[in-house]
């Protein structure tokens, strides 16, 4: 009988020219300039493992081993994350019309948002092959995660962010032990500061977005986690917010995966992206193949809109989400008006990260009282903060 060990990947290859590369050592981009993309024994997996076996693990990420490209449990580097609440979401769903609207809920991951995936697996797998440090520039979340699980794996790390980034990922970054710089300008000024330090530093890896193989395979596993959650098959949409565009080409190829191992009967959930704050990711082409390939659409969506969608999220369900969380709300609202989606689809919205790492979005006005005051009587409270009527 043919035994598997704790990983089935084999090699890495490049996204664009199909170049194969070894995944016994660190690897960045291809020499033409393209993500690597890691690829798995697939028949072995589908011989060896199921969702009955997987189903007995523990709930976190790492029940998905087999996919992920660590090569032993004592390699791998975990707080916990994995295996967030997937909720249906009724009362917001009616509101727009899509009464089966389910959401993803990353902000109950370590570090607050769905980043602790690519960090988690991406820091293991730099550990287990040798990297003595992780440098990366950011917009704050990335890094903040990568620096908390470089900590966790006791490996250095170098992070730079825009002044702008959220002052909470500063502090995370700092806390755990980071060597953190702030640059007056955005994440691409960010990149160069870190490339050029890169040269005096031997041993660090640089873990910008798809310049390493691996923060994909942890991103996947969301992909891999609603498909579980809804008993091996798909949302008839999936809704993600694209920013470097990992999160969404990483729920793709969980897709392929899960098809050619042939645990997920209809593979067949269209995706909806809109881009965050990177003007040009690296990965674009990856993006538009998975929008392409899945019937999907990308949509612009408005801040005004999505701050008054993130209240209304947080009023009607009880969820204080992020704004980027949010965002795909008001995607699900102005797609249901042009007849996109209809309301008979199931729809799953990718709420990345906790509204509490943003509490400058949220009004919070409230009256004071002074010691010894009364509250007013019902009916003639003055109405704090926003809300949509
Ligand atoms: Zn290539």
């Amino acid at each position: 009988m043919t035994t598997m060990s704790y990983s089935a990947l084999t090699h890495l290859e490049c996204s664009r020219c199909g170049t194969e590369h070894k995944a016994e050592q660190v690897q960045g981009t291809c020499s033409c300039g393209s993500p690597l993309l890691a690829r798995y024994d697939l028949e072995l997996v589908a011989a060896t493992t199921g969702p009955a076996s997987i189903a007995a693990r523990q709930p976190d990420l790492w029940r998905y081993h087999e996919l992920l490209p660590v090569g032993g449990e004592h390699s791998v580097v975990s707080l916990g994350e994995g295996m967030t609440p997937l909720l249906p979401m009724a009362r917001i769903g009616a509101s727009l019309g899509v009464p089966g609207l389910m959401m993803k809920d990353e902000g109950l991951i370590p570090t607050g948002t769905f980043k602790a995936r690519g960090a988690a697996v991406g820091v293991s797998r730099a550990a287990e092959l040798g990297v003595a440090g992780i440098a990366m520039p950011t917009n704050g979340n990335a890094g903040a995660a990568w620096a908390t699980y470089a900590a966790r794996a006791g490996l250095a790390s170098l992070i730079a962010m825009p002044v702008a980034a959220p002052a909470i990922t500063r502090a995370e970054s700092v806390a755990a032990g980071a060597e953190l710089y702030l640059v007056d300008g955005l994440i691409g000024d960010a990149a160069a500061l870190v490339s050029a330090a890169l040269a005096d530093r031997p041993g660090y890896q640089d873990v910008a977005t798809l310049r390493e193989p691996y923060r994909i395979e942890g991103k996947k596993t969301m992909g891999l986690e609603i498909a579980e959650q809804l008993g091996w098959r798909l949302p008839d949409v999936i809704v993600y917010p694209t920013g470097g565009g990992v999160g969404i080409i990483g729920i793709y190829k969980a897709l392929l995966e899960l098809r050619e191992i042939g645990w997920e009967p209809w593979p067949d959930a269209r995706t909806v992206a809109f881009g965050i704050t990177v003007p040009k990711a690296l990965g674009d082409f990856l993006v538009l193949d998975a929008l392409y390939a899945t019937r999907g659409t990308a949509v612009a969506v408005d801040d005004d809109a999505l701050l008054a969608d993130q209240r209304e999220v947080a009023r009607l369900e009880g969820c204080l989400i992020c704004p980027e969380g949010a965002a795909c709300f008001t995607a699900v609202r102005q797609l249901r008006e042009t007849g996109w989606l209809s309301p008979r689809d199931t729809v799953i919205v990718l709420n990345t990260g906790t509204g509490l790492k943003y509490p400058d979005t949220v009004p919070a006005e409230a009256r004071v009282i002074a010691p010894g005051g009364t509250i007013p009587r019902p009916g003639r409270v003055p109405q704090a903060g926003g809300g949509r009527g």
